[in-house]
């Protein structure tokens, strides 16, 4: 089938929530490039949202999820999977968690984040379940993920929204301590922001969060389901700022592409009794395989250090052009393989992710007309140099 009998077929059946996608249809990727169904290759600079850590193709996934498709791809949590078992471990290993729980997707995790953290308090007797979240903020889709996520245009069609949530400005510590009262029971917040625009909320803001919420005896929750599995140079981006959470969840990149998520805690926080919560399909045995090869190659000696290495990169890069051009790209912000570049208002982002696509690069755009850049992690220079060249050729010819 060509394009235009995909795009009709797909306009005739499929709920689109999208809006206008991009006019082309995806059919393979190998590495950092991805093809077009005519053939057309592009640079891929968004990995599936942060999804494809390790791009397309990649040997030890590919043959981790192949291996086990042949083997079990699912038996339901009724029974014991040694591949859930080992990346349970790998995860706890390797981060201040004590134990997982395993989910299909970011707001799946979540929202059971938010269920663990009432879990807790219930326990204890205390009437604690309201979880304060930031304004701009992005956390799912579900009812309880949408009342957390401070943006009010996804809400809007969806009221009333589940009680016992609260928005408050980003980096805001003031916001935060005026809002928890009797019935707080965590703060909720991405380290880095990413659908708002690649906002980070910084060493000194997130230690002070931890600092209150210890103050208060409230859960501090970070969700770091953009954020980590290696995407700023840190397995995650927590680790690079210092601070620890109680609960953090994950999702996207974790097992490279196959729908997973989890919800990871500090032992005090394992309030979920048999009963309590459930899944179908999450930690089952293929997605677990795929965990485990993604995790494999993100661990090897090297490779964060490469990330950031590449990440400062292409960050002082972009740093370059808006030296160059000062009034068309006004903001450079994130770390590692997470970075933003905002442009100025007269210079909409999506036009110049139109331009890029048209050039072969396949960048996304974020809150604030930003064009988000979250390329597999396996991206090499030479790719971030050419992407780098195009930017400047397409600004350097923008009227504006
Ligand atoms: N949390 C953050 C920080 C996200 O970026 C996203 C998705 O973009 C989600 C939660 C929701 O994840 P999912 O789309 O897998 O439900």
């Amino acid at each position: 089938m060509d394009f235009e009998q995909i795009k009709a077929l797909s306009d005739a059946h499929y709920m689109n929530t999208f809006g206008e996608r991009q006019p082309m249809v995806l059919t393979h990727g190998s590495g950092c490039t991805l093809y077009d169904e005519t053939g057309k290759a592009y640079t891929d600079l968004l990995a599936g949202i942060a999804v494809c850590a390790l791009g397309y193709g990649h040997p030890a996934l590919t043959e981790a999820i192949t291996s086990q498709a042949k083997k079990l791809i699912h038996c339901s949590n009724y029974f014991y999977t040694e591949q859930q078992a080992r990346l349970a471990q790998l995860l706890c290993e390797n981060t201040c968690a004590d134990r997982v729980f395993f989910a299909n997707s970011g707001a799946e995790a979540n929202e059971g984040a938010i269920k663990l953290a009432r879990k807790v308090f219930f326990d204890r007797g205390e009437n604690r379940y309201e979880i304060i979240s930031m304004d701009n903020s992005f956390h799912g889709r579900t009812l309880a993920t949408l009342a957390a996520t401070g943006q009010k245009k996804y809400r809007e069609a969806f009221l009333p929204m589940p009680e016992g949530f609260i928005n408050v400005p980003y980096k805001d510590i003031d916001a935060v301590r005026s809002a928890i009262g009797e019935h707080t029971a965590a703060v909720l917040v991405e380290p880095i922001q990413g659908e708002g625009g690649v906002i980070e909320g910084g060493a000194e803001y997130l230690k002070a969060l931890r600092k209150l919420c210890d103050e208060k005896g409230i859960l501090l929750i970070f969700d770091e389901i953009q954020s980590g599995m290696g995407r700023t140079g840190k397995l995650f981006a927590h680790q690079a700022y210092g601070v620890e959470p109680d609960i953090f969840t994950v999702a996207k990149a974790l097992c490279g592409g196959i729908p997973s998520g989890a919800i990871l805690a500090k032992e005090s926080c394992c309030a979920f009794k048999p009963g309590d919560h459930g899944t179908t399909f999450g930690g089952n045995s293929l997605a677990c395989a795929a965990g485990i090869a993604v995790l494999g190659e993100i661990l090897k000696p090297g490779f964060l250090g490469g990330v950031e290495h590449k990440g400062s990169l292409l960050k002082s890069g972009l740093l370059n052009l808006m030296r160059r051009y000062p009034g068309k790209i006004v903001d450079v912000r994130g770390m590692g393989l997470m970075l933003g570049a905002q442009l100025a208002e007269a210079i909409p982002a999506k036009k110049v992710q139109e331009k890029l696509i048209q050039m072969g690069f396949l960048p996304g755009t974020a809150g604030q007309n930003t064009l988000r850049l979250l390329p597999p992690l396996i991206i090499d220079e030479k790719q971030i140099r050419a992407f780098l060249d195009a930017l400047d050729e397409l600004l350097k010819g923008w009227e504006l």
